[in-house]
């Protein structure tokens, strides 16, 4: 009979959040697959666990992702962590999970923080209905279109982020999605945690001046039912207002207001031109 798969859900700051379940799984295990096998010790030392690891990471998974089916075909228990949170969000582990599936292995979530739900929670904005979008991609066009299909999205919108990449996703959000509100979720369960609830204009305003420190999740709010969608980008807007013949003065007057964002940003663009 095959073993069993545990996708266990580790701390992303405080070790005191890892649960006494997680150290169980971890114990009781024949081996366990971690993202950064020197990062995990850490962790496997200071809950006292002693057990063989082997590295999945996402440049060995193809080859290791094999050899770890095997051994569970063979009737070994594994346990998945990652660095921080649940596996396979954001982190390796959606492949493996699924060649268990397809290979008659069963999976069991040892559920644990996720930074996503965390700063969900902690966001004020509404819960009810949201959607994950991960990290955005470096490449600034990819990045653009990316939140360009967002437009219209109405339900709560989660990123994670790096800090070095945060104030042009900000300015980014800003100038395609219109200023809205916003929670940044910064260094959770940490020293420095800070969970602010602001708007895209202020955030933006506040990094550009002072660089971000950290890990970040960003919780955005969706464009509302009450409110108009839009099929076109501000700038879009803008340019077809010019086009069909209203002054350059009236076209920003009414970008700045449909979209609620400030005058002197939609200026800056006929400046750009
Ligand atoms: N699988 C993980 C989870 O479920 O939380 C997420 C892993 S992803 C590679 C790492 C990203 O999660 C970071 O870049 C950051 O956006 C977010 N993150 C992780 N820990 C965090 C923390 N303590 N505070 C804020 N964001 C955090």
């Amino acid at each position: 009979m095959s073993g069993m798969l545990y996708l266990c859900g580790t701390p992303i700051g405080n070790l005191s959040d890892f649960s006494p379940r997680g150290v169980e799984i971890l114990q009781s295990v024949d081996f366990i697959a971690a993202e950064d096998t020197r990062h995990s010790l850490k962790l496997l030392q200071h809950f006292g666990i002693s057990k063989p690891m082997v590295s999945y990471f996402e440049h060995n998974k193809r080859e290791r992702g094999e050899q770890i089916i095997k051994r569970l075909l063979d009737g070994e228990s594994a346990a998945l962590i990652t660095d921080a949170g649940m596996p396979a969000i954001s982190d390796p582990g959606e492949d493996l999970v699924l060649l268990c599936h397809q290979n008659g292995i069963e999976v069991s979530p040892v559920p644990g923080p996720c930074a996503a739900i965390a700063a969900l929670a902690a966001s004020g904005l509404p819960t009810g209905r949201f959607c994950f979008e991960g990290f955005l991609t470096v490449n600034k066009k990819g990045r653009r279109e990316h939140l360009q299909g967002l437009l219209k999205e109405q339900r709560t919108m989660i990123f994670y982020e790096a800090p070095h990449k945060l104030c042009a996703t900000l300015s980014d959000m800003l100038q395609i999605l219109g200023n809205r509100r916003i929670a940044l979720a910064r260094e959770m369960t940490k020293l420095h945690e800070e969970i602010v609830l602001t708007t895209l204009e202020e955030a933006e305003e506040k990094y550009r001046e002072t660089p971000p420190k950290g890990e970040f999740v960003l919780i955005l709010e969706g464009c509302g039912e009450v409110e108009e969608s839009f099929e076109t980008t501000p700038q879009e807007r803008l340019a077809e207002l010019i086009a069909s013949g209203v002054s350059k003065k009236d076209a920003i007057r009414q970008v700045a207001e449909e979209r609620k964002l400030p005058k002197r940003e939609v200026y800056a663009w006929t400046i750009e031109e």
